[in-house]
């Protein structure tokens, strides 16, 4: 990797139900990139967190317990690796005594607050399945949207996940996934990032995928600039060894060419900037 500093700051290690290596591998594997900084985010559905049959009985009050703990062994067992301690708190909105719950007496460096389902309805993975009409379609992004706009107002996390998640899967065919038709919204929550100090993620789970739609990251990070972002986390979003950093490199190389001479990252909560620099 030809930049100075790489860090990855979204990754799931098997304490989440999607992530299929220990925490321990998926801190060796960062070592071995010689990552700046590493931070495993492992999930918490706080709508789920005190398991139901919908979710398999899931008790993300346990995950999140299990997470912290193995963090902290694997800081200790690797004192060269700069591991960041995350979460991944996803609808916090949905249930906020449980995202209270999970934050409470934990010193997390990183919070990352994602949407991966408004209030009552399944996962947007899922509904990439359903024929949904323009109408239906229009309004299950309106409500996204204020979705995400209520949970920065509520605040208690430092950066916005994969704000495109939902274009992922709810994209016709043949178009190119675009936000565009939302301009003011998404300028509302940029704004709103901005004014409060908080970051905007860089996900580059989908960066590299050349089976799947190809993302407006562009449009996005450059609209975010033009409004004065400057606050961006970088996320493989690796849900197994071989995926950790990956697509890093090509979104630095986005940010670049778009003006970032700097990305973030947090520690104890607090933002740091990283200049981007080519070795
Ligand atoms: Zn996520
Ligand atoms: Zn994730």
């Amino acid at each position: 990797m030809a930049y100075t500093y790489i860090a990855d700051c979204h990754s799931h290690s098997d304490c989440s139900f999607d992530g299929s290596e220990s925490m321990a591998s998926m801190c060796a594997r960062a070592e071995a990139l010689g990552l700046s900084y590493y931070a495993i985010t492992d999930h918490c559905e706080c709508d789920q967190y005190d398991g139901s049959p919908q979710f398999g009985g899931r008790k993300y009050y346990d995950v999140v317990r299990r997470a912290y703990r193995e963090l902290e062994e694997n800081q200790a067992r690797f004192p060269k690796l700069r591991l960041l301690k995350g979460i991944e708190l996803g609808q916090p909105l949905q249930n906020l005594p449980a995202a209270l719950d999970a934050l409470d007496g934990r010193r997390y460096d990183f919070v990352i607050g994602s949407l991966h389902n408004i209030a009552s309805m399944p996962d947007f993975y899922h509904l990439g399945n359903e024929a949904f009409d323009a109408d239906t379609l229009d309004r299950i992004f309106h409500a996204y949207f204020k979705e995400i706009y209520d949970m920065l107002e509520w605040g208690v996390f430092d950066s916005l996940a994969h704000i495109t998640y939902p274009l992922r899967y709810l994209c016709k065919p043949g178009e190119r996934p675009s936000f565009s038709k939302y301009q003011a919204e998404l300028d509302d929550i940029f704004r709103k990032l901005i004014v409060d100090g908080k970051a905007l993620e860089f996900n580059t789970s989908r960066l590299l995928k050349t089976d799947a739609p190809v993302l407006p990251d562009r449009e996005i990070f450059a609209r975010y600039r033009e409004l004065g972002g400057t606050r961006v986390t970088l996320g493989a979003d690796a849900h197994c060894t071989e995926n950790v950093a990956k697509g890093i490199p090509e979104a630095l190389d986005l940010l670049r060419a778009l003006g970032y001479t700097e990305y973030t990252v947090f520690i104890d909560r607090k933002p740091i900037q990283i200049p981007i620099l080519w070795q």
